[in-house]
């Protein structure tokens, strides 16, 4: 494995960083953001859910599971610095049907990530992590330090994932950042996802038809803008090391206001059905981004409006 001399971008280091799920929707935000900064990029993902067509042309691109043998060689002979580690299974309600292949994806995929990262001498790992590990917030806000409590699958291997980052840590020194998201929100994403709540409001509303709300509506969420979650990522390469940092607004919006912003911004009438609360689905979380804030300097830059406004012109 080769080592290289490090060299300058606008005063910033650059670095070679392997970005799995770089195909996917936050993914691929943060590839694009790397590129813009200099940074030389490595996309690994098996397209599952993400689409090549997201994938920055100046990206070099390995299509492979995160299982797969083969990455084994790409990291030994890439040698990249850090890894920003988004690829996973993230539907909630799926991982109630199938948890076995949430937990092959989330867990044993992280587990191979991390053994190798450790294995070829990878200095930091950045991971994708989610406010569904808290599952309820106990107050206004979830902490860091508040207990883990996920009321799904998904939140149970997203949380086994980050113990075996800090295990590696430990045990081996492996730098890493976790980074727990709120619900993100953006252009790319896909209306199946954990915060795709937005894409497919927007689909029905296309075709005429009314958007269904589970529950009463009144359950709130901590909707982030994904450029401010790729920042966030970026920021992450040099600051916050051996910690867990929430990235979200601070601000929980319940659906029945999220639709009512998409009602002003769009134009349409058309009310929603609602249905029974699904199981997995919590009633109220919020992320305080204090920490976030002290460690890596960063806060959100779009409120939920000007995010939305930006966005929702492209879908
Ligand atoms: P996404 O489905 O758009 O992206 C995931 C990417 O990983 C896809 O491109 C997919 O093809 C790839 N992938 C999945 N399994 C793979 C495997 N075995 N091998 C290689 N590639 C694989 O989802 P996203 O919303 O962009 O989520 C990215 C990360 O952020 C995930 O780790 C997710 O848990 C986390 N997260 C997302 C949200 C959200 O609101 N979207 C909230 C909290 C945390």
């Amino acid at each position: 494995m080769k080592r290289r001399r490090y060299e300058f971008f606008n005063g910033v280091i650059i670095l070679k960083v392997m970005v799995t799920g770089g195909a996917g929707f936050i993914g691929s935000h943060i590839v694009d953001l790397l590129i813009q900064e200099g940074h030389e990029v490595l996309v690994v993902d098996n397209l599952v859910t993400g689409k090549k067509k997201n994938i920055n042309p100046r990206a070099k691109f390995y299509k492979l599971d995160i299982l797969d043998f083969e990455l084994e060689e790409i990291i030994k002979r890439e040698a990249p610095e850090v890894i920003i580690h988004q690829a996973a299974l993230v539907y909630v309600q799926q991982s109630l049907q199938k948890p076995l292949e949430d937990g092959k994806v989330n867990i044993l995929g992280t587990l191979n990530i991390l053994r190798l990262a450790n294995l070829y001498g990878v200095k930091k790992v950045i991971y994708a992590s989610t406010c569904a590990v808290y599952g309820e917030s106990l107050g206004k806000w979830s902490n860091e330090e508040d207990p883990i409590n996920p009321i799904s699958f998904y939140g149970a291997s997203k949380y086994m994932a980050e113990s075996y980052l800090k295990l590696f840590h430990k045990l081996y020194g492996l730098d890493f950042t976790i980074l727990r998201y709120g619900n993100v929100y953006g252009l790319g994403q896909n209306s199946q996802g954990e915060g795709g709540v937005i894409p497919i409001f927007l689909e029905k509303i296309k075709r005429g038809r009314a958007p269904i709300i589970f529950g009463d509506g009144e359950q709130t969420r901590d909707f982030v803008y994904v450029k401010d979650v790729a920042r966030a990522n970026i920021l992450a390469l040099n600051k916050g090391a051996g910690e867990t940092l929430n990235i979200g607004t601070g601000i929980g919006t319940s659906i029945n206001n999220l639709y009512q912003s998409l009602r002003e911004i769009l134009h349409f009438s058309i009310h929603p059905l609602y249905q029974w609360q699904r199981l997995g689905d919590v009633k109220h979380i919020c992320l305080n981004p204090n920490k976030a804030r002290e460690v890596l300097g960063w806060q959100p830059r779009y409120s939920l409006h000007e995010g939305l406004v930006e966005c929702l012109g492209g879908w």
